[in-house]
């Protein structure tokens, strides 16, 4: 190893040879992409045959390496898209099954929409749910490990119930039926307290690039820390700040805006400093009202990557003051939005839902929705054996159901069908593998992200498919990395690893919740999951722009550099603890999200829309018997707008037989 620049540690020095599990399994058995679309084969009563889902062993959530939108998913919608697929495509052969619905997405509010469907249309109603990936759930999607013989599970996206506003009367109805009650649960099985009766907090790693130099720094006290119940104080940030590599000026700074309770916009009602606030970025903020020296904003960059994808130079200061950034405690805000703003973070000043992460995130929500709509999939009946229930995926799309869930299948087309005296229908095509069918049924919800629908539907008008164009989802990396144990984080003192200019902003050890059979971690020896998380914005360009240039970044990054990310970040933070990446990892997932949140307008670059003109309005119209549902016709990135979006979608199938 080169101790003078650690950084530049060889291959085999991080164990880039080390024979862990990397490679997705079913890539290539679930698709085959490249070759020539050809027309289905049916069987002799016209059905569809062969489906990845129905072969043994098919358990996506145990795949590792390139998860998420994992290859294999996004081909053919980028097929799509590129104006080639039609090309190679032939003309597919209608499948003799009939459907009451076809959902487009099988994420949350795809499956709530089915949920919907059946409790207010009819218990049985014919569903049929289509989804691109290999596995049902959308973003709500589970990392399954054995590590040292034991189960250990991470969310792959979506990752606590946790919300600006409360959840909807909808939603928190879907929530009881589920047996969901985060308050209950979260006091019965989170253990916020373990790391810190350990000892260990929240650091900050200082690289190289970006400080001048690699140094972990314990004590980062930034605001409550989700896992490790760290609290800031006074002292802690002073002590905090004398041993991180920053220059006297940039420590002072740091400290005043801090500490101080300095109103840094004085004269102004606290109306009048909101609307302020909301229209300038933090980094203004910083910059040009508190005035601090230029270099406290790389300390504070990235603190804004795991709420919304961008930097503090794209996010208006009132979210950041909403989310507990320093700076504001002598402005006297007063609870609440700024009016102009929509859905906004700015509502967990406010308090927010009620919260509780899963060990799997709300992928359990996700299984839990499948076992209420297909019970002999997911077998057992609480809560809590949710979360370590198996999923029989041969039976999510069985004949005998009246609700299915077909995986590893894209809609390519989705149009209405007048036929003279009879009912009107949709059809629906789909390609799975280099195979494409088609379908009726009686009216369709596209629960798929917003900007996917016109290049299904271009009969929609245009400004429509112009609205959800606009819609420009975020990218986020979710990275969990298995430990043969956790003794350094033990030795360093840290749970919670901010990495305000590293390639993966923050490495968290994974949270501790005990739920039915279920059990976290609790010995520094025993091995352990950690979550990393990467935002690949480009700082200094408008927010939507940062979220295409990041698709286009996560897109041509091979599994191989993020991998070597890993192994070089650990190893330079923890090494000093006695890490050794080469020893140390033993298993690798990188859940890749390029199209992750749904887009939230942020006022520093969208316009004040006319009432009814917002893009996510406009875009959300339904279209004959095609309602459009997903988090993105909610404008936002959470779980209860996807469930509200779902049954507004629903309400408006169901009124057009009324
Ligand atoms: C990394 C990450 C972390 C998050 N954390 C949280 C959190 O902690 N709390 C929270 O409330 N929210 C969180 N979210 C937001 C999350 O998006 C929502 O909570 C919710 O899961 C969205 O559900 P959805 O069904 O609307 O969309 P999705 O989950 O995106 O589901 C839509 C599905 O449609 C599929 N699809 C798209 N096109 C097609 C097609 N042509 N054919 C077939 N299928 C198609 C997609 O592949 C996808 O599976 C997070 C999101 C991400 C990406």
């Amino acid at each position: 190893m080169n101790k003078e620049n650690p950084s530049q540690r060889t291959d085999r020095e991080l164990g880039m040879d080390r024979n862990i599990p990397r490679r997705d399994f079913l890539n290539g058995a679930a698709m085959t992409i490249g070759a020539a679309l050809l027309p289905g084969t049916l069987s002799p009563e016209g059905k569809k045959i062969d489906e990845p889902q129905n072969q043994p062993g098919y358990n996506p959530p145990i795949s590792s390496g390139l998860r998420g939108s994992h290859p294999g998913s996004f081909e053919i919608a980028h097929s799509l898209r590129d104006g080639t697929f039609w090309k190679d495509a032939a003309a597919p052969p209608q499948l003799t099954e009939k459907y009451d619905l076809i959902i487009v997405g099988g994420g949350i509010s795809g499956l709530a929409a089915a949920h919907f469907y059946r409790e207010r249309a009819s218990k049985s109603a014919k569903i049929l749910i289509l989804e691109n990936h290999d596995d049902f759930g959308g973003h709500a999607k589970r990392n399954e490990f054995q590590l040292g013989g034991k189960l250990q599970l991470l969310n792959g996206g979506t990752m606590l119930i946790d919300s600006p506003t409360a959840y909807s009367a909808e939603a928190t109805g879907l929530m009881q039926k589920l047996g969901i009650d985060p308050v209950a649960l979260n006091k019965k099985c989170s253990d916020p307290g373990l790391y810190r009766s350990l000892g260990l907090g929240t650091g900050a790693f200082f690289d190289q690039e970006t400080f001048g130099a690699d140094r972990l720094v314990a004590g980062l006290a930034a605001g409550e820390e989700e896992n490790s119940g760290d609290i800031a104080t006074s002292s802690k940030i002073e002590d905090f700040l004398t041993r991180a590599p920053l220059s006297g000026t940039v420590r002072r700074d740091i400290l005043r805006i801090e500490q101080s309770q300095i109103d840094y916009l004085p004269g102004l009602t606290s109306a009048e400093k909101k609307d302020r606030l909301s229209r300038m970025s933090y980094k203004d903020f910083l910059s040009n009202v508190a005035k601090v020296d230029p270099s406290v904003i790389s300390f504070y960059q990235t603190r804004t990557n795991g709420e919304w994808g961008v930097g503090i130079d794209a996010e208006p200061a009132l979210d950041c003051w909403a989310i507990g950034l320093p700076g504001f405690q002598g402005l006297q805000l007063e609870p609440g939005a700024a009016p102009h703003m929509s859905y906004s973070a700015a509502g967990y000043a406010n308090g927010g839902s009620t919260r509780f992460h899963f060990p799997d995130g709300n992928a359990s929500i996700a299984r839990l929705l499948v076992r209420l709509l297909i019970p002999p999939a997911v077998p057992g009946n609480s809560v809590e054996d949710i979360v370590t229930a198996p999923v029989h995926y041969e039976k999510l799309d069985a004949d005998t159901s009246p609700v299915r869930i077909r995986l590893n299948s894209t809609v390519v087309r989705v149009r209405n069908v007048e036929r003279a005296n009879a009912a009107h229908e949709v059809e629906v095509t789909y390609a799975s593998g280099k195979q494409v069918f088609s379908l009726r049924a009686g009216a369709c919800v596209l629960a798929c992200w917003a900007m996917t629908i016109p290049y299904l539907c271009p009969d929609l008008p245009e400004k429509q498919k112009e609205a959800l164009h606009y819609l420009v989802k975020v990218p986020l990396v979710y990275t969990s990395v298995g430990l043969r144990n956790w003794t350094s984080f033990q030795k360093l003192g840290v749970s919670n690893i901010h990495a305000p200019g590293a390639y993966w902003n923050s490495v968290n050890l994974n949270w501790p919740v005990n739920i039915g059979d279920y059990r976290s971690p609790r010995s520094p020896e025993e091995p352990i999951l950690l979550h990393m998380s990467r935002t690949p914005c480009k700082p200094g360009l408008p927010a939507r722009e940062q979220h295409k240039a990041g698709r286009m970044e996560l897109l041509v990054t091979p599994f191989e550099l993020f991998e070597r990310k890993i192994r070089d970040q650990l190893s330079r933070t923890l090494a000093a603890g006695g890490f050794d990446a080469a020893r140390d990892i033993e298993a690798i997932t990188v859940n890749r999200w390029p199209h992750g949140y749904g887009y939230e307008y942020n006022p520093l670059f969208d316009p004040e829309w006319p009432a009814g003109q917002a893009p996510h309005i406009v875009g959300r119209k339904r279209f004959g018997r095609i309602a459009v549902a997903n988090s993105d016709s909610g404008a936002t990135a959470y779980t209860d707008v996807a469930i509200d979006q779902a049954y507004r979608a629903v309400d408006e199938l169901l009124s057009l037989n009324s």
